[in-house]
């Protein structure tokens, strides 16, 4: 129990939860009396809501993250035989979304300070097959959204965006619907909006992609029992909307906390020569949804944090093309990518992070 006590854990769901308590429950108990479980008013609602606040027209809520970007996918109409350029360094789902609708994933190296798609190497794996750019805005800060809008705009191509850590971020100031085409989000528990269980969501401008993701997360349904193509059983439930409703009105000040707690760290650790503290694209927002440090002798520090009770991550350890999924893939090199992987780990982030549990983690890597 002492060790229990003393451990700062990577996230703290538990302590959000209290905040929020009393509203989650008189939200739960609604549904609940309601009777009303699939696609109801909480749904239509937080749909509303959520792409008003990513700056598009239409959300599209389904059960996850990854269907999110499986359905949009399908719905720009990517399949068998065309190309989707993405990262390597991503969370798998990324990628399992290309390769599910039958499309090639092509895999480019990040860029080394903000751990996103290098644009400047974007334009060199486009070719007649490719149908989208599918950037994925990691660990909370937008890939370079404009320059990728400009080379889809050229080629002809999909903007895709993961969106999956990037709820309330900004680029230039703009929401990131602002540069098109279709975004998508997971609502996983740990996101920086995240559900009591799976959810996720897509938003565009587009109508007609709108219409066709709404009818892909329901049996290809057009009317009742009318199917106009076969189409997946994937929605946000009743419950979770009416929590993530809830919520979406903590959002901006959890956000900024974790700004602030962002800042505490890099004060702390500016002077660290163990870490390298994360890069501030000064055109973006960053929500930290995690903050990562590079560090040399990477499971050396793991160790001390470990004694010292501290949990930390590593997103991702292993890159999606040294994945046994997907060996066929083996042949890629992505010299970045690979460096990165070895050297990136996760401190302790979330909204309710003390100060003194910063100072604790700062005095391990002081060390
Ligand atoms: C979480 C995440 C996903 C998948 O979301 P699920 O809701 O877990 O399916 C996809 N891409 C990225 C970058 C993520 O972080």
């Amino acid at each position: 129990m002492q060790h229990n006590r003393s451990k700062i854990p990577l996230v703290n769901l538990g302590a959000e939860y209290q905040e929020i308590k009393g509203e989650i429950r008189r939200a739960l108990e609604s549904v609940l009396e309601s009777s009303s479980f699939i696609l109801g008013k909480n749904v239509a609602q937080f749909e509303q809501q959520f792409s008003s606040y990513v700056g598009s027209k239409h959300g599209i809520g389904v059960a996850s993250g990854t269907d999110a970007l499986t359905i949009a996918l399908q719905a720009i109409g990517v399949g068998v035989g065309d190309e989707v350029i993405t990262v390597s360094h991503t969370f798998i789902a990324t990628v399992d979304a290309i390769t599910r609708v039958g499309a090639r994933p092509v895999l480019t190296d990040i860029d080394e300070k903000t751990y996103n798609i290098d644009v400047g190497k974007v334009v060199k794996g486009i070719t007649k097959k490719t149908k989208a750019i599918l950037p994925v805005h990691m660990y909370g800060q937008p890939a370079r959204l404009d320059e990728l809008r400009e080379i889809c705009d050229k080629f002809g191509l999909a903007l895709v965006q993961d969106a999956c850590q990037a709820h309330g971020s900004t680029l230039n100031k703009h929401k990131l619907g602002h540069y098109g085409d279709v975004l998508c989000y997971s609502f996983y528990p740990s996101k920086d909006l995240g559900a009591y269980g799976d959810g996720g969501m897509i938003v565009t401008d587009n109508q007609e992609v709108a219409e066709t993701c709404r009818m892909l997360r329901n049996y290809g349904q057009s009317e009742k029992y009318h199917h106009d193509f076969v189409g997946f059983n994937s929605r946000l439930d009743e419950i979770q909307a009416a929590c993530l409703i809830i919520k979406l009105r903590h959002l901006d000040s959890w956000i900024e906390r974790r700004r602030r707690a962002a800042r505490g760290y890099s004060q702390l650790l500016g002077e660290s020569r163990t870490a390298t503290v994360p890069y501030a694209d000064p055109d973006a927002s960053h929500v930290f949804y995690l903050y990562v440090v590079k560090v040399e002798e990477r499971e050396r520090v793991i160790e001390m944090f470990r004694e010292a009770g501290i949990e930390t991550g590593i997103h991702y350890p292993i890159p999606v093309h040294r994945q046994k999924a997907y060996s066929t893939l083996q042949h890629v090199t992505l010299p970045i990518t690979e460096k990165c992987c070895n050297q990136i780990l996760s401190l302790p982030m979330h909204p309710f992070l003390t100060e003194s549990e910063q100072s604790a983690v700062a005095r391990v890597l002081s060390g």
